[in-house]
């Protein structure tokens, strides 16, 4: 293997420098997002395959170590690891700005746990605020649970933000609805646009745009009401407000205006492989190369070196639009979302 000598970062071919790690704990969830996971389940890793806390927490040692300054967990859903009190601890002695992603479900049984680790950044999966829709939709129940632990957590005064992945003639007639949580509550609504991976019947014509998101919200609040709000560095939502209204909303346009340029994004999986892209199919395996003693940073790096400048290379909407390019990458609960 190349020897690349001492890395203090992992700056890619493009000049993009890579802070941000992304780890998923599980591949299994309680709820079955239709648009996520194929109604036949996805085939789920051996438990000997997955990475244990102590490796998760090596893995975070080794990328901070690498300039990684900011670690958000997700899955599956991360909260059904049994374990997921050792690695809140674990990362919560780390330098780095620690958030999660969840669906909010089990959040009553650790909120204090994390209320004590003083970790305080959570976005919260909830994509309709309709009980029967949200059942079709997840394949499962638990809605009012999901609001009731929404609640729980604002007037806790986490830092909120909902996911909410839009598709056409599902959930696009609630726009209004969900901007309007935005009057009371402080928190931070990402419509995010429906992305093309492995069994989720994903095309093109199911997703909503970000003009026809902005188009409906004027419509209904009047643009001049919809104010602009400023990028953050390595944004990844256009985020704007209703004039007055406590909180905001962002778009996500992952496919039709990816934010290539500024990414920052490293993906770890369950079972310990490197994404360097939520769109590529390639994946490094470092947790057999940790377990078999094997320099773990310089296979990081190389996949960094790999990485393409947009969207793994899926840089057309033809591109994007073709199966056979992205029929084997994993489902989003497989990679981590
Ligand atoms: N179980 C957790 C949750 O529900 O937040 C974490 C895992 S989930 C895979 C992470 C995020 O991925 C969720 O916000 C979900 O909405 C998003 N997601 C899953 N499949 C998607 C798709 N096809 N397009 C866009 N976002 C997707």
């Amino acid at each position: 293997m190349t020897q690349l000598g001492n890395i203090q970062e992992l700056r890619d071919k493009f000049g993009r420098v890579h802070n941000y790690l992304r780890i998923s704990l599980i591949e299994k969830c309680n709820l079955r997002c239709s648009y996520c996971m194929p109604a036949e389940g996805i085939p789920l890793s051996p438990k000997a395959h997955l990475m244990s806390a102590e490796e998760v927490l090596e893995f975070a040692r080794i990328f901070v170590g690498l300039g990684v300054n900011k670690i958000r967990l997700t899955g599956g859903e991360p909260l059904l690891r049994k374990d997921i009190g050792t690695i809140l601890e674990g990362l919560s002695e780390m330098p780095v700005d620690l958030s999660i992603t969840t669906n909010g479900l089990l959040m009553d049984r650790h909120v204090d746990n994390f209320q004590k680790l003083g970790i305080k950044k959570i976005n919260f999966s909830l994509d309709t605020l309709k009980e029967e829709r949200f059942q079709e939709l997840t394949r499962r129940t638990g809605f009012q649970k999901t609001l009731d632990n929404f609640e729980l957590l604002h007037d806790k005064d986490f830092d909120l933000k909902i996911n909410t992945v839009l598709i056409k003639g599902i959930n696009d007639d609630e726009l209004v609805d969900l901007v309007n949580m935005t009057k009371d509550y402080k928190v931070s609504v990402r419509f995010i646009e429906f992305m093309p991976f492995d069994g989720n019947s994903w095309d093109r014509s199911k997703m909503v745009s970000e003009k026809e998101v902005l188009d409906q919200l004027g419509a209904h609040f009047g643009a001049e009401r919809i104010a602009s709000l400023p990028n953050e560095d390595n944004f990844t939502a256009r985020k704007f407000k209703i004039a007055g209204y406590k909180g905001d909303f962002g778009i996500i346009s992952s496919v039709t205006n990816p934010f290539c340029g500024s990414c920052n994004r490293i993906r770890l999986t369950a079972n310990g492989r490197i994404k360097n892209c939520l769109f590529s199919n390639k994946e490094t395996d470092l947790l057999a190369a940790m377990r078999a003693g094997e320099n773990v940073e310089n296979l990081i790096l190389e996949s960094i070196l790999n990485k393409k400048a947009v969207r793994a290379g899926m840089d057309s909407m033809e591109k994007l639009s073709d199966p056979a390019l992205h029929s084997d990458n994993r489902s989003m609960i497989a990679i981590g979302g």
